[in-house]
């Protein structure tokens, strides 16, 4: 490894729900396996399963698909990102920033060195959320629109009868409101990225498809 490839790599992932950050993150933790994840959706969800007052208070405005207040995420970030383990490994922040507060906030507390900008179609996003359903047997994923099983209400994996359903926080209402909440944050942000000279953008139609050169590119190794 050179000395350059040993610098923690900083790395934002920036993209509408469903462009596939978490997909993204897989690949690049093949490349960097110490690199820390920092998921503001997970780390919200997992207090919500808990019943913290934290999950307590965000659960509101996840329901609706709204931004849980920038005082409670920014500070949910900051606690992690000043670990040391994170200042000697990197990370990769996923769902965060979501507006120029945050983005702002985010500047005083640690400088990215990479933000990666998925850019896909809004109807593709929304197709695929809407969608997207699963075994309730064996987990595996299908898509009514992309990804049936083979033979018609039966898991190709497991053999159990199956059907489309969706799951309770995919409706389209929330889904629908949650792209709008994106849309609307997401010039200001592209532009402060852009500003800081740090901006590059990935098709996120063609995630799974990035060889290892091109990730390795896309971060800078
Ligand atoms: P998606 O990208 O599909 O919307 P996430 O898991 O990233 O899913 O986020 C789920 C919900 O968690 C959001 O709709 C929002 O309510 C809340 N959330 C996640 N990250 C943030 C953030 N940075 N600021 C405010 N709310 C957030
Ligand atoms: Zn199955």
């Amino acid at each position: 490894m050179t000395e350059k490839n040993s610098i923690p790599k900083k790395i934002i992932l920036f993209g509408p729900p469903g462009s596939g950050k978490g997909t993204l993150t897989e690949l690049i933790k093949k490349i960097l396996p110490e690199i820390f994840h920092i998921s503001t959706g997970d780390i919200l969800r997992e207090n919500l399963s808990r019943n913290t007052p934290l999950g307590l208070n965000a659960k509101v405005y996840m329901d609706k698909g709204e931004l849980v207040p920038d005082e409670i995420v920014i500070n949910m970030v900051k606690e992690r990102l000043e670990r040391e383990d994170v200042k000697d490994n990197g990370y990769i922040l996923d769902g965060f920033p979501r507006n120029i507060e945050q983005a702002r906030a985010l500047t005083e507390i640690t400088r990215a060195d990479i933000f990666i900008h998925m850019v896909i179609d809004k109807d593709i996003v929304i197709k695929r959320i809407l969608g997207r359903y699963s075994c309730p047997h064996c987990g595996k994923i299908y898509n009514k629109y992309s990804l049936n099983p083979k033979y018609e209400g039966i898991c190709d994996d497991c053999g159990s009868e199956i059907e489309f359903k969706q799951r309770s926080d995919d409706k389209e209402e929330t889904i629908l409101n949650r792209m709008d909440v994106f849309e609307q944050n997401a010039k200001p942000i592209l532009e402060y990225y852009s500003t800081m000279g740090i901006l590059r953008k990935s098709d996120a139609t063609r995630t799974l498809e990035l060889t290892r050169e091109e990730i390795e590119g896309l971060i800078d190794l």
